[in-house]
């Protein structure tokens, strides 16, 4: 059972076959990604092997249909995963953006053609993905995205640049926002396949240092006169990129629900134990009376938070989830992460601010979820036009 959630309280997403891949991603994350956590810090992305490795064991890709490589589950066998490293307290391992995201893009708008090219590759974790939006000009406002393509020919030329990408370092395929029409605001946006190595012109920047998150490679990447077929421009039609990229943000608010969920559960497990352990005025640490208030009032929003996420889970697989309940998922379990882990730093005391007690890691690696994924006041933004 996780912290926080009542003994009698079963996810009815978690059919047997979720079951039993969360339990192949449990070992896989405890194994394959926890031993090498203080490596991949220091370097600041994780090897390219454990994406091999994930792919050989039907961890990547898990809801895309067999034909195209995939694992042929739907998304919750996807979300089984995020969730695993979430409970291990990973954030380094891209596999959110890559299965969660990218692939739903090209499995959603991709041409035949495209669609074969890429997932397989994907899936097998020979190919990295990344999603490129994000410019120093342009965030939360994407519609103002400078990104040029303009086509030249059977290739359309690009230059411009983004920040803060997601396996921007390792990425062998790069969905990339541009601007085919500057002229025509959001209807002027398109996205382009961007194939790392197959592309003279595509510079790769800095590795960003952050605040935490120590280990997720999130980069500076530049396009300079980057070349790419006209074949790469996903779906075929240009000015569909704004489109493409909203209609998917429901499902993408799923990932944020669930690890923020299993983080907060995490956070509340690893305080617990501590708090049972740690003397003081003679008794425990837990048998002060405010401890236990904290930890249950912790417990308490958990608790009503997996009952949430289980039900946007629930109509996102029934293939109704509103932008709405998406929006509020987001900020609200998000905001919750970040205040359920700075309340176990404090009963954790000066440890609680030691990078070699996890609970101070997760404060670290908690604060930029009320940030991306669309920060939470945009999300509120999206709640308040359905009033
Ligand atoms: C670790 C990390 C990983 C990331 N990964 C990716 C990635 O893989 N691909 C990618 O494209 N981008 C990625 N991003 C970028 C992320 O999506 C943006 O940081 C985010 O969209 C916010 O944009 P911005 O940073 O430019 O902030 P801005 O857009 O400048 O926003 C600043 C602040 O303005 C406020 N604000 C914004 N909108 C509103 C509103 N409607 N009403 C009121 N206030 C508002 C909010 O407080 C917001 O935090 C990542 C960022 C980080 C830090």
């Amino acid at each position: 059972m996780n912290a926080g959630a009542t003994s009698s309280y079963v996810s009815a997403w978690k059919d047997e076959s979720v079951l039993a891949l969360s339990e192949t991603a449990d070992k896989f994350v405890a194994t394959e990604i926890t031993a090498n956590r203080e490596r991949w810090e220091q370097q600041q992305y994780v090897d390219r092997d454990v994406w091999l490795k994930a792919g050989e064991l039907g961890l990547l890709c898990c809801s895309i249909p067999e034909e195209y490589g995939g694992g042929g589950g739907s998304f919750a066998h996807d979300l089984a995963v995020f969730e695993a490293q979430a409970k291990h307290g990973d954030t380094a391992w891209g596999a959110g953006v890559h299965s969660g995201i990218v692939a739903h893009y090209i499995l959603a708008y991709g041409t035949e053609e495209q669609k074969l090219r890429w997932l397989p590759k994907m899936a097998s974790g020979e190919w990295i993905a990344a999603v490129a939006m994000t410019e120093p000009g342009a965030g939360s406002d994407l519609k103002t995205v400078r990104t040029r393509a303009v086509r030249e020919g059977g290739e359309y030329v690009i230059n411009g640049s983004k920040i803060f990408i997601s396996n921007g370092r390792m990425a062998d395929l790069i969905i990339t926002v541009v601007k085919t029409d500057p002229e025509a605001g959001a209807k002027g946006i398109s996205l382009l396949g961007v194939e790392a190595d197959q592309t003279e012109g595509f510079i790769r920047g800095r590795i960003l240092d952050k605040v935490g998150q120590h280990g997720a490679d999130t980069s500076e990447l530049f396009y300079e006169d980057a070349r790419v077929p006209v074949d790469n421009l996903l779906g075929g039609v240009e000015g569909q990129g704004f489109g493409q990229l909203m209609t998917q943000l429901a499902q993408e608010r799923l990932i944020l629900g669930v690890s923020s969920t299993a983080s907060i559960e995490r956070a509340i497990g690893l305080t617990t134990e501590y708090a049972k352990t740690r003397e003081m005025f003679g008794q425990r640490l837990w048998d002060l009376q405010n401890t236990k208030f904290v930890l249950a009032e912790c417990a308490t929003v958990a608790h009503v938070q997996r009952v949430f996420v289980d039900s946007c889970i629930q109509r996102h697989l029934d293939g109704f989830l509103d932008g709405t309940s998406a929006a509020m998922l987001k900020w609200w379990a998000s905001e919750n992460y970040v205040t359920v882990v700075d309340r176990c730093v404090q009963i954790f005391g000066g440890y609680g601010y030691m990078r070699e007690y996890p609970i101070a890691r997760m404060y670290e690696d908690a604060r930029i979820s009320k940030v991306f994924a669309g920060s939470n006041e945009t999300m509120k933004d999206v709640v308040s036009r359905s009033l």
